[in-house]
């Protein structure tokens, strides 16, 4: 774990036009904090956040799930994490640390090349974060430039990164990443491809995975724009001015990567494979529609509190649509728990979760999620956007307001916040970058679907088809 003030370490991170040290900039801070959380279970409740190995406490991200037991306690800690910032950070450390588990036992099929043994490395990387508690953020989408064309193709050489040279210490990388959520405040960046790299006329420079601090000289984070609102409170913007899971555009400019951190060079059909190969996709896949379900929960319960605050919950159309968001909220938790159940051992030992199950949460929560915050919108309609700025309620109108806006059911101040985190959460740009990110984060949600049906165990349904049939 580190401090915010310890990220002043040489790290170039942009933002408006500037370069910040992020321990400047409020909302990172606040940020972080919230992320810390994370270390901070393992200490106040270690039953349930900490494994033992060969003596030593590590966190239970870290743990190789060996049986169904293993796979729901990380579940248990994926979700208390995810509670502690109701579900709005996605990339918190248990996404990437429960990769390292998985990477360091399967990492032999990386192989390797004449000054190094890739396998070799990417398991002492995973072991090195595990024994230090680094906190990595990943950057594997390629910038969209031009789907239509390779990536190589694009001249510009920001379509991806890409190798300009290699010697017996490393590889020396330039080019770009598209979205790279929390690296103003990781430690680490890990680098690699998605898996289906399309490159032409040979060029395999492209094809590379790498981890790096995020500090290492030629390295530039440049941030999006921030959605909190400075002048105003977390009165009035519950949510936003709370946190930011900032996401930053990474561009490489001739930086060194010693070979020990090289897990892919040159080789576009290990760069295909490291994601799903390493175990790394399935288990990542696990924390994340935990804590999509955590989200999932909270924007339910919003929504059915905001129906009784304006008394709408009385209506059988409204309850119908608050039991909608309930259906959907067990269907989604239902399928995390067949996830697990119906896991298996892979080849290594290691108790997989069904793709097939998390792939169906991770293609169908997007509009879960939508649905509810729609709801909650819908429900506070004209109340949200009518809510006068906190400071109002400690200036000449505060009488006024508060006997204004109180009802049988809520004071001014608790029907004020109420509506402010649902403007938060559906309306504001935070909100709005909470529903994209649901969407994209962890793939197209079209692709997914696409891929989905072919895999799907169809033996019974086909069965009774040719029974008729014949
Ligand atoms: C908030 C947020 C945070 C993210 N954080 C990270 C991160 O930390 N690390 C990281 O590596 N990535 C991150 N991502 C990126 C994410 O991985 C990608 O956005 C995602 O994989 C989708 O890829 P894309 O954006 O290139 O969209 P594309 O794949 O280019 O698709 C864009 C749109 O075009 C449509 N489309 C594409 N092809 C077709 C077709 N053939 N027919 C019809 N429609 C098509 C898609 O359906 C989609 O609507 C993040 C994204 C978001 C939104």
């Amino acid at each position: 774990m580190h401090t915010i003030e310890q990220l002043n370490d040489g790290r170039n991170v942009f933002l408006n036009g500037q370069r910040v040290n992020v321990a400047d900039v409020p909302i990172f801070r606040k940020t972080l904090a919230l992320n810390n959380r994370y270390y901070d279970l393992q200490k106040s409740n270690p039953a349930v956040h900490t494994y033992q190995e060969n003596g030593r406490t590590y966190d239970i991200a870290f743990k190789v799930p060996r049986t169904v037991d293993d796979l729901r306690q990380k579940h248990q800690a994926y979700q208390e994490i995810a509670q502690s910032n109701y579900g709005m950070l996605g990339r918190t450390p248990d996404f990437l640390n429960t990769a390292m588990a998985v990477l360091a036992e399967r990492s032999a099929f990386l192989g390797h090349n004449q000054y190094t043994d890739f396998g070799e490395n990417a398991k002492h990387y995973a072991q090195w974060i595990k024994e230090n508690d680094i906190f990595i953020s990943h950057a594997l989408q390629n910038p969209a430039l031009d789907r239509t064309k390779a990536i190589n193709a694009i001249p510009s050489g920001y379509a991806g990164v890409h190798v300009l040279e290699r010697n017996d210490r490393g590889i020396v990388v330039s080019g770009a990443k598209m979205v790279n959520t929390m690296a103003p405040i990781a430690d680490d960046l890990l680098v690699f491809n998605p898996p289906e790299l399309l490159l032409e006329k040979g060029d395999t420079s492209y094809a590379v995975a790498f981890a790096t601090p995020l500090n290492t000289p030629g390295i530039k984070v440049i941030c999006r724009k921030l959605l909190d609102h400075p002048g105003y409170t977390e009165d009035d913007y519950p949510l936003s001015n709370a946190l930011d899971e900032i996401d930053a555009y990474i561009v490489f400019d001739h930086a060194f990567i010693p070979w020990e951190k090289v897990f892919v060079e040159n080789d576009v059909e290990m760069s295909n494979r490291f994601f799903i190969e390493s175990g790394m996709f399935i288990h990542t896949s696990h924390q994340d529609e935990v804590r999509g379900i955590t989200k999932l929960e909270f924007a339910t319960s919003l929504a059915i509190r905001t129906a009784k605050l304006l008394g709408l919950d009385g209506f059988l159309g409204v309850q119908e649509k608050l039991g909608r968001l309930t259906d959907n909220l067990e269907l989604i938790k239902g399928t995390i728990s067949r996830s697990e159940t119906e896991g298996h051992l892979d080849e290594f030992g290691i108790y997989t979760p069904s793709e097939q199950a998390l792939l169906a949460v991770r293609s169908t929560l997007p509009e879960y999620f939508e649905t509810a915050m729609k709801a909650a919108q819908h429900f506070s309609a004209g109340s949200a956007v009518g809510v006068p700025g906190w400071a109002e309620f400690s200036g000449e109108n505060g009488p006024i307001l508060e006997r204004a806006l109180a009802t049988d059911r809520a004071t001014a101040q608790e029907r004020a916040k109420l509506l402010n985190l649902v403007f938060d959460l559906t309306t504001a740009g935070f909100g709005q970058r909470q529903l994209m990110y649901e969407y994209y984060h962890g793939g197209d949600p079209m692709r997914i679907r696409s891929m989905h049906y072919p895999h799907e165990d169809l033996t019974d349904g086909n069965a009774m088809l040719d029974r008729l049939l014949k």
